[in-house]
C-alpha cells in the first residue's frame, strides 16, 4: 500500500537541516498531502490578510535511502488530486499587474475534478506543482525562490505522468513539494494561479550515471530544461548551454552541431517572471535523442 505523508509536516525553507518525515527507497511511492501557498488560510475564520502571504509550505522532506549527493534523482509524478475550492488574490504592486491592482482582491473558485468555475466562465482545469525542490548543497533556501535544486519553479510541464529530474547535492536527497495550482498562465504575471490543496502521489528513483546542474523535465514527449536567475537573460543562457552540454555529453554531439540542432527546434518559454528568480524552460522534442536515459 502507497503511504500518505500528512501536510502537517511541512517546511518553508529547503534545506539539509530539515529532519526527514519519511524514508523511501528508489523505485517506491508516496503520496504528499499539501496546503496551498497561503497555508490554506484563506478558509479560516479569522483572515488577517496581511499575514496571509510569502509562506509557501511544502510537504516533506523525504528521505531517499539510496540517494548520495552527485545522484540525479527522477520524481514521476504519478497523479496530482485537487480540492473542491481554490483561491486566486491580489494586491497593491505585486505581479506585473500589480500597479492596477488598487485593493486588497481575493476570491474562492470552486472547482470539480474537470474545471474551475470562474463566474460564468468554466476554465477546464491544468493541475500542476509549484514547488518541488531538494535540499541545496550551501545555505538553506526559501520555498519562495527557485534555483538550481528545484524550489519555485512555477513550471507548468510539472504536472501529471511528466518527470522531473533534479540534482542532488545531500545525501538523502530530502524532497518536499507543495504550491499546487488547478491553473497558471505560463509567467503568473499577477503573481498567484489559482492557488490549490490538495494530495499527489509521485514514485522516486535515484540515477547514479546521469548527471545534471539544473532540473528538466520530461512532459508530452518533450525534453525541458529549466533554469532561475534573476536576470530572464541569464535563465535564457542558462537553459541553451544546459542543452547543449546534455547533447555534447549523453548523445555524442558536437558542440556546433547541437547549437544548430537547438536553434532549429528548441522552443523556449517562459514558467513565471514573478518569483524572486524567474524561470524559464527551453524544449527539444524527445525523438531527436537516442542514447538518453528518458526512455
Ligand atoms: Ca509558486
Ligand atoms: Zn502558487
Amino acid at each position: 500500500m502507497i503511504q500518505t505523508i500528512s501536510s502537517k509536516n511541512i517546511i518553508t525553507k529547503m534545506g539539509k537541516e530539515n529532519k526527514p518525515v519519511f524514508f523511501l527507497e528508489s523505485g517506491e511511492s508516496v503520496k504528499l498531502e499539501t496546503l496551498d501557498c497561503f497555508g490554506n488560510r484563506f478558509y479560516t475564520e479569522t483572515k488577517d490578510f496581511d499575514k496571509i502571504r510569502g509562506y509557501n509550505p511544502a510537504t516533506g522532506p523525504i528521505f531517499v535511502n539510496d540517494a548520495k549527493a552527485g545522484d540525479t534523482l527522477k520524481v514521476t509524478i504519478e497523479k496530482i488530486e485537487l480540492a473542491e475550492k481554490a483561491v486566486i488574490e491580489f494586491r497593491y504592486k505585486s505581479g506585473i499587474l500589480g500597479e492596477r491592482v488598487e485593493e486588497f482582491d481575493y476570491k474562492i473558485i470552486k472547482m470539480d475534478t474537470e474545471c474551475a468555475y470562474l463566474d460564468d466562465l468554466k476554465l477546464p482545469l491544468k493541475p500542476m506543482i509549484g514547488v518541488i525542490g531538494v535540499a541545496p548543497s550551501g545555505e538553506a533556501i526559501s520555498t519562495v525562490v527557485p534555483d538550481s535544486h528545484g524550489g519555485n519553479m512555477d513550471c507548468n510541464e510539472i504536472k501529471e505522468n511528466s518527470v522531473l529530474y533534479l540534482p542532488i547535492y545531500q545525501d538523502g536527497a530530502l524532497l518536499s513539494l507543495g504550491d499546487l495550482h488547478g491553473l497558471m498562465g505560463d509567467g503568473e504575471v499577477g503573481n498567484c494561479g489559482l492557488e490549490a490543496y490538495g494530495t499527489v502521489q509521485i514514485k522516486i528513483q535515484v540515477l547514479k550515471n546521469f548527471k545534471i546542474t539544473n532540473p528538466l523535465v520530461v512532459a508530452d514527449d518533450k525534453l525541458f530544461a529549466l533554469g532561475s536567475d534573476e536576470s530572464l537573460d541569464e535563465a535564457i543562457k542558462m537553459v541553451s548551454n544546459d542543452l547543449v552540454d546534455l547533447l555534447v555529453k549523453y548523445e555524442r554531439f558536437k558542440a556546433i552541431d547541437a547549437i544548430r540542432l537547438i536553434s532549429m527546434i528548441g522552443d523556449l518559454g517562459i514558467c513565471q517572471v514573478v518569483n524572486p528568480k524567474k524561470t524559464v524552460k527551453m524544449s527539444l522534442s524527445l525523438s531527436i535523442l537516442k542514447n538518453h536515459v528518458f526512455k
